[in-house]
Protein backbone atom coordinates (compact mmCIF):
# COMPACT_ATOMS: atom_id res chain seq x y z
CA UNK A 1 0.00 0.00 0.00
CA UNK A 2 2.39 3.06 -1.20
CA UNK A 3 -0.87 5.49 -1.99
CA UNK A 4 0.14 8.03 0.74
CA UNK A 5 -1.95 10.55 2.20
CA UNK A 6 -0.13 13.67 0.97
CA UNK A 7 -0.77 17.24 0.02
CA UNK A 8 -2.77 18.79 -1.37
CA UNK A 9 -5.32 15.93 -0.42
CA UNK A 10 -8.90 16.56 0.67
CA UNK A 11 -9.16 15.59 4.34
CA UNK A 12 -12.83 15.14 5.96
CA UNK A 13 -12.76 16.44 9.34
CA UNK A 14 -15.42 15.83 11.87
CA UNK A 15 -15.51 17.53 15.53
CA UNK A 16 -14.33 21.15 15.35
CA UNK A 17 -14.34 22.00 19.02
CA UNK A 18 -11.56 23.55 21.23
CA UNK A 19 -9.21 20.67 19.73
CA UNK A 20 -10.51 20.20 16.30
CA UNK A 21 -10.23 23.83 15.29
CA UNK A 22 -6.38 24.21 15.72
CA UNK A 23 -5.58 20.99 14.38
CA UNK A 24 -7.48 22.15 11.18
CA UNK A 25 -5.62 24.77 10.93
CA UNK A 26 -2.23 23.16 11.01
CA UNK A 27 -3.65 20.56 8.02
CA UNK A 28 -4.61 23.67 6.04
CA UNK A 29 -0.82 25.35 6.72
CA UNK A 30 0.27 22.05 5.94
CA UNK A 31 -1.90 22.08 2.36
CA UNK A 32 -4.31 19.93 2.68
CA UNK A 33 -7.29 20.62 1.31
CA UNK A 34 -10.28 19.81 4.23
CA UNK A 35 -13.92 19.30 4.15
CA UNK A 36 -15.89 19.71 7.49
CA UNK A 37 -18.89 18.62 10.02
CA UNK A 38 -19.46 19.59 13.06
CA UNK A 39 -23.15 18.61 14.77
CA UNK A 40 -22.90 22.77 15.49
CA UNK A 41 -23.58 23.60 11.86
CA UNK A 42 -23.35 27.53 12.27
CA UNK A 43 -19.35 26.80 13.95
CA UNK A 44 -18.83 24.43 10.57
CA UNK A 45 -19.55 26.95 8.52
CA UNK A 46 -17.75 29.72 10.00
CA UNK A 47 -14.89 27.19 10.06
CA UNK A 48 -15.65 26.66 6.39
CA UNK A 49 -15.10 30.18 5.02
CA UNK A 50 -11.70 30.32 7.27
CA UNK A 51 -10.41 27.31 5.34
CA UNK A 52 -11.91 27.29 2.14
CA UNK A 53 -13.47 24.37 3.08
CA UNK A 54 -17.03 22.79 2.17
CA UNK A 55 -19.08 21.37 4.89
CA UNK A 56 -20.86 18.50 4.69
CA UNK A 57 -24.64 18.21 7.27
CA UNK A 58 -24.60 14.42 5.96
CA UNK A 59 -21.62 11.74 6.79
CA UNK A 60 -22.03 9.85 3.95
CA UNK A 61 -21.93 13.11 1.70
CA UNK A 62 -18.58 13.39 3.63
CA UNK A 63 -17.59 10.45 3.23
CA UNK A 64 -18.03 10.56 -0.99
CA UNK A 65 -16.40 13.36 -0.70
CA UNK A 66 -12.40 11.94 0.88
CA UNK A 67 -10.67 8.95 0.99
CA UNK A 68 -9.47 9.86 4.75
CA UNK A 69 -11.66 11.31 7.28
CA UNK A 70 -10.42 12.62 10.88
CA UNK A 71 -13.21 12.37 13.96
CA UNK A 72 -11.96 14.69 16.94
CA UNK A 73 -15.17 14.10 18.64
CA UNK A 74 -16.07 14.40 22.76
CA UNK A 75 -16.20 9.99 22.89
CA UNK A 76 -16.12 6.41 21.51
CA UNK A 77 -19.94 6.42 21.25
CA UNK A 78 -20.15 9.23 19.01
CA UNK A 79 -17.46 8.12 16.92
CA UNK A 80 -19.19 4.92 16.18
CA UNK A 81 -22.76 6.98 14.98
CA UNK A 82 -20.93 8.93 13.11
CA UNK A 83 -19.26 6.07 11.11
CA UNK A 84 -22.25 3.58 10.81
CA UNK A 85 -25.02 5.84 11.55
CA UNK A 86 -27.33 6.80 14.26
CA UNK A 87 -29.86 3.90 14.80
CA UNK A 88 -32.59 3.77 13.09
CA UNK A 89 -31.41 6.09 10.33
CA UNK A 90 -29.70 3.73 7.82
CA UNK A 91 -27.05 5.26 5.54
CA UNK A 92 -26.56 8.07 7.49
CA UNK A 93 -22.81 6.94 8.77
CA UNK A 94 -19.61 7.72 6.62
CA UNK A 95 -19.78 4.29 5.85
CA UNK A 96 -22.90 4.78 3.63
CA UNK A 97 -20.29 6.63 1.59
CA UNK A 98 -16.66 5.41 2.01
CA UNK A 99 -15.58 3.92 -1.18
CA UNK A 100 -13.43 0.56 -0.31
CA UNK A 101 -10.27 1.29 1.01
CA UNK A 102 -11.07 4.20 2.49
CA UNK A 103 -9.28 5.59 6.01
CA UNK A 104 -11.44 6.16 9.44
CA UNK A 105 -8.49 8.01 11.78
CA UNK A 106 -10.31 8.47 15.06
CA UNK A 107 -8.33 11.04 17.03
CA UNK A 108 -11.02 11.77 19.79
CA UNK A 109 -10.00 10.14 23.15
CA UNK A 110 -12.28 7.02 23.25
CA UNK A 111 -12.49 3.33 24.63
CA UNK A 112 -10.60 0.67 23.02
CA UNK A 113 -12.61 -2.21 23.13
CA UNK A 114 -15.24 -0.02 21.84
CA UNK A 115 -12.73 1.21 19.17
CA UNK A 116 -12.12 -2.33 18.48
CA UNK A 117 -15.15 -3.76 17.34
CA UNK A 118 -16.15 -0.43 15.38
CA UNK A 119 -12.51 -0.81 13.26
CA UNK A 120 -14.08 -4.81 13.03
CA UNK A 121 -17.20 -3.60 11.64
CA UNK A 122 -15.72 -1.48 9.11
CA UNK A 123 -13.23 -3.69 7.92
CA UNK A 124 -15.89 -6.40 6.89
CA UNK A 125 -16.88 -2.92 4.60
CA UNK A 126 -13.18 -2.67 2.99
CA UNK A 127 -12.74 0.32 5.01
CA UNK A 128 -9.69 0.78 7.29
CA UNK A 129 -9.53 2.43 11.07
CA UNK A 130 -6.40 3.50 12.85
CA UNK A 131 -6.98 4.94 16.72
CA UNK A 132 -4.27 8.10 16.85
CA UNK A 133 -5.79 10.23 20.41
CA UNK A 134 -3.45 13.08 21.37
CA UNK A 135 -1.85 14.41 24.09
CA UNK A 136 -0.43 18.06 25.00
CA UNK A 137 -4.02 20.05 25.54
CA UNK A 138 -5.22 23.24 23.40
CA UNK A 139 -1.92 24.75 23.57
CA UNK A 140 0.02 22.04 21.59
CA UNK A 141 -3.06 21.54 19.22
CA UNK A 142 -2.48 25.15 18.05
CA UNK A 143 1.40 24.82 17.92
CA UNK A 144 0.94 21.76 15.77
CA UNK A 145 3.04 19.77 18.53
CA UNK A 146 0.75 16.90 19.40
CA UNK A 147 1.85 13.76 20.41
CA UNK A 148 0.03 11.39 18.80
CA UNK A 149 -1.07 7.60 20.09
CA UNK A 150 -1.66 5.33 16.76
CA UNK A 151 -2.92 2.25 16.81
CA UNK A 152 -3.55 -0.12 13.66
CA UNK A 153 -2.05 -1.57 10.26
CA UNK A 154 1.04 -0.26 10.43
CA UNK A 155 0.57 0.27 6.60
CA UNK A 156 -2.15 2.00 7.00
CA UNK A 157 -0.97 4.06 9.63
CA UNK A 158 2.41 4.68 7.23
CA UNK A 159 -0.40 6.80 4.37
CA UNK A 160 -1.94 8.61 7.63
CA UNK A 161 1.95 9.55 8.51
CA UNK A 162 1.87 12.81 6.87
CA UNK A 163 -1.55 13.80 7.71
CA UNK A 164 -0.46 12.78 11.44
CA UNK A 165 2.59 14.90 11.71
CA UNK A 166 0.95 18.26 10.30
CA UNK A 167 -0.84 18.05 13.83
CA UNK A 168 1.83 16.36 16.30
CA UNK A 169 5.67 15.86 16.21
CA UNK A 170 5.86 13.23 19.08
CA UNK A 171 4.13 10.22 16.78
CA UNK A 172 3.95 6.98 18.67
CA UNK A 173 2.78 3.49 16.90
CA UNK A 174 1.86 1.33 20.12
CA UNK A 175 0.41 -1.20 18.21
CA UNK A 176 -2.86 -2.96 17.11
CA UNK A 177 -6.25 -0.74 16.77
CA UNK A 178 -7.41 0.41 20.35
CA UNK A 179 -4.13 0.34 21.35
CA UNK A 180 -3.41 4.23 21.36
CA UNK A 181 -7.00 4.72 22.51
CA UNK A 182 -6.02 2.06 26.33
CA UNK A 183 -2.45 4.79 26.77
CA UNK A 184 -4.51 7.36 25.93
CA UNK A 185 -6.70 6.89 28.69
CA UNK A 186 -3.54 5.41 31.23
CA UNK A 187 -2.14 8.74 30.14
CA UNK A 188 -5.04 10.58 31.70
CA UNK A 189 -5.58 8.25 34.70
CA UNK A 190 -1.66 9.08 35.85
CA UNK A 191 -1.66 12.98 34.94
CA UNK A 192 -5.74 13.25 36.83
CA UNK A 193 -3.99 11.30 39.82
CA UNK A 194 -1.08 13.56 40.25
CA UNK A 195 -3.07 17.19 40.11
CA UNK A 196 -5.54 15.40 42.63
CA UNK A 197 -2.58 14.31 44.86
CA UNK A 198 -0.85 17.78 44.27
CA UNK A 199 -4.47 19.48 45.46
CA UNK A 200 -4.65 17.48 47.97
CA UNK A 201 -0.86 17.95 49.74
CA UNK A 202 -1.08 21.81 48.68
CA UNK A 203 -4.47 22.14 50.53
CA UNK A 204 -3.00 20.01 53.82
CA UNK A 205 0.02 22.73 53.70
CA UNK A 206 -2.58 25.45 53.67
CA UNK A 207 -4.07 24.16 56.28
CA UNK A 208 -0.90 23.74 58.59
CA UNK A 209 -0.24 27.36 57.93
CA UNK A 210 1.85 27.46 54.82
CA UNK A 211 2.15 30.02 52.25
CA UNK A 212 0.94 27.78 49.11
CA UNK A 213 3.17 29.35 46.98
CA UNK A 214 5.75 28.68 48.86
CA UNK A 215 4.78 24.78 48.94
CA UNK A 216 4.23 24.50 45.28
CA UNK A 217 7.95 26.15 45.06
CA UNK A 218 9.05 23.54 47.30
CA UNK A 219 7.09 20.52 45.34
CA UNK A 220 8.85 21.65 42.11
CA UNK A 221 12.46 21.69 43.41
CA UNK A 222 11.91 18.53 45.08
CA UNK A 223 10.51 14.45 43.89
CA UNK A 224 6.57 15.61 44.52
CA UNK A 225 6.93 17.22 41.28
CA UNK A 226 4.87 16.48 38.31
CA UNK A 227 3.13 17.95 35.14
CA UNK A 228 0.29 19.97 37.49
CA UNK A 229 3.01 21.01 39.81
CA UNK A 230 4.78 22.47 37.38
CA UNK A 231 2.81 23.84 34.69
CA UNK A 232 -0.73 23.89 35.94
CA UNK A 233 -1.13 24.93 39.31
CA UNK A 234 0.28 28.18 38.21
CA UNK A 235 -1.31 29.14 34.99
CA UNK A 236 -4.26 27.98 35.84
CA UNK A 237 -5.64 27.12 39.73
CA UNK A 238 -3.49 29.98 41.35
CA UNK A 239 -4.36 32.59 38.76
CA UNK A 240 -7.86 30.92 38.84
CA UNK A 241 -8.39 30.79 35.09
CA UNK A 242 -9.46 27.91 34.91
CA UNK A 243 -8.00 28.03 31.51
CA UNK A 244 -6.84 24.79 30.34
CA UNK A 245 -9.74 23.91 27.58
CA UNK A 246 -10.08 20.63 28.67
CA UNK A 247 -13.29 20.22 30.65
CA UNK A 248 -13.97 17.91 33.79
CA UNK A 249 -16.59 16.16 31.90
CA UNK A 250 -13.79 14.80 29.11
CA UNK A 251 -11.10 14.18 32.00
CA UNK A 252 -13.76 11.91 33.94
CA UNK A 253 -15.13 9.82 30.65
CA UNK A 254 -11.00 8.99 29.97
CA UNK A 255 -10.87 8.22 33.91
CA UNK A 256 -13.73 5.67 33.62
CA UNK A 257 -12.27 4.79 30.30
CA UNK A 258 -8.72 3.83 31.92
CA UNK A 259 -10.67 2.03 35.19
CA UNK A 260 -12.91 -0.30 32.72
CA UNK A 261 -9.52 -0.97 31.41
CA UNK A 262 -7.83 -2.11 34.25
CA UNK A 263 -10.68 -4.65 35.24
CA UNK A 264 -10.94 -6.09 31.67
CA UNK A 265 -7.31 -6.93 31.61
CA UNK A 266 -7.47 -7.90 35.47
CA UNK A 267 -4.80 -5.21 36.22
CA UNK A 268 -5.12 -4.23 39.61
CA UNK A 269 -5.38 0.00 40.15
CA UNK A 270 -6.22 0.50 43.73
CA UNK A 271 -5.87 4.03 43.53
CA UNK A 272 -7.58 4.47 40.84
CA UNK A 273 -10.43 2.75 42.59
CA UNK A 274 -10.63 5.88 44.96
CA UNK A 275 -9.67 8.49 42.51
CA UNK A 276 -11.69 8.29 39.55
CA UNK A 277 -15.24 8.23 42.06
CA UNK A 278 -13.40 11.80 43.10
CA UNK A 279 -13.71 12.95 39.10
CA UNK A 280 -16.54 11.83 38.60
CA UNK A 281 -18.42 13.18 41.66
CA UNK A 282 -16.99 16.35 40.56
CA UNK A 283 -18.19 16.21 37.26
CA UNK A 284 -21.91 15.99 38.66
CA UNK A 285 -21.15 18.96 41.46
CA UNK A 286 -19.20 21.41 39.24
CA UNK A 287 -21.14 20.32 35.49
CA UNK A 288 -19.50 18.26 32.65
CA UNK A 289 -17.98 21.43 31.12
CA UNK A 290 -16.06 23.14 34.07
CA UNK A 291 -12.33 23.19 33.48
CA UNK A 292 -11.02 19.92 34.54
CA UNK A 293 -8.33 22.05 36.80
CA UNK A 294 -11.29 22.99 38.99
CA UNK A 295 -11.52 19.79 40.95
CA UNK A 296 -9.83 21.91 43.25
CA UNK A 297 -12.90 23.39 44.35
CA UNK A 298 -14.17 20.42 45.41
CA UNK A 299 -11.68 20.23 48.33
CA UNK A 300 -11.67 23.96 48.60
CA UNK A 301 -15.37 23.82 49.24
CA UNK A 302 -14.66 21.58 52.41
CA UNK A 303 -11.90 23.55 53.95
CA UNK A 304 -13.46 27.07 52.82
CA UNK A 305 -10.74 28.51 51.50
CA UNK A 306 -9.03 29.45 48.04
CA UNK A 307 -5.48 28.05 46.76
CA UNK A 308 -4.63 31.35 45.59
P1 LIG B 1 -15.06 19.89 22.46
O1 LIG B 1 -16.26 19.55 23.24
O2 LIG B 1 -14.48 21.25 22.55
O3 LIG B 1 -15.31 19.58 20.90
C1 LIG B 1 -16.03 18.47 20.43
C2 LIG B 1 -16.70 18.88 19.12
O4 LIG B 1 -17.40 17.74 18.60
C3 LIG B 1 -17.75 20.00 19.32
O5 LIG B 1 -17.52 21.05 18.40
C4 LIG B 1 -19.08 19.28 19.07
O6 LIG B 1 -20.07 20.13 18.54
C5 LIG B 1 -18.65 18.18 18.10
N1 LIG B 1 -19.57 17.06 18.07
C6 LIG B 1 -20.15 16.42 19.12
N2 LIG B 1 -20.96 15.44 18.67
C7 LIG B 1 -20.88 15.44 17.32
C8 LIG B 1 -21.49 14.67 16.29
N3 LIG B 1 -22.35 13.69 16.58
N4 LIG B 1 -21.20 14.96 15.02
C9 LIG B 1 -20.34 15.97 14.71
N5 LIG B 1 -19.74 16.74 15.64
C10 LIG B 1 -20.00 16.48 16.93
O7 LIG B 1 -13.97 18.77 22.86
P2 LIG B 1 -12.37 18.86 22.71
O8 LIG B 1 -11.83 19.41 23.97
O9 LIG B 1 -12.03 19.45 21.40
O10 LIG B 1 -12.04 17.28 22.70
C11 LIG B 1 -12.26 16.45 21.59
C12 LIG B 1 -11.66 15.08 21.89
O11 LIG B 1 -10.26 15.22 22.15
C13 LIG B 1 -12.24 14.39 23.13
O12 LIG B 1 -12.30 13.01 22.93
C14 LIG B 1 -11.25 14.74 24.23
O13 LIG B 1 -11.29 13.80 25.30
C15 LIG B 1 -9.94 14.74 23.46
N6 LIG B 1 -8.85 15.57 23.99
C16 LIG B 1 -9.08 16.84 24.42
C17 LIG B 1 -8.01 17.61 24.89
C18 LIG B 1 -8.20 19.05 25.40
O14 LIG B 1 -7.26 19.59 25.98
N7 LIG B 1 -9.33 19.69 25.20
C19 LIG B 1 -6.72 17.08 24.90
C20 LIG B 1 -6.52 15.79 24.40
C21 LIG B 1 -7.59 15.05 23.94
Amino acid sequence: MSDTFTPPERIGFIGLGKMGTPMTRNLKKAGFQLALNDVNLDLARTMGKELDAPVYEQMSDLARACKVVITMVPDGKIVRDVALGREGVPDSGLAAGFAAGSVLIDMSSSAPVGTRKLGEELAKRGIHMIDAPVSGGVRRAVSGQLAVMIGGDPKVIERCRPILAAMGTQLFEVGELGAGDAIKALNNYVSAAGLLAAAEGLVAAQRFGLDTHKALEVLNASTGKNNSTENKFAQFIMSRSFGSGFSIGLMAKDLRTALELAEQVEAPMPLGRHCVPVWNEAEKSLGANADHTEIVRVLEKLTGKELR
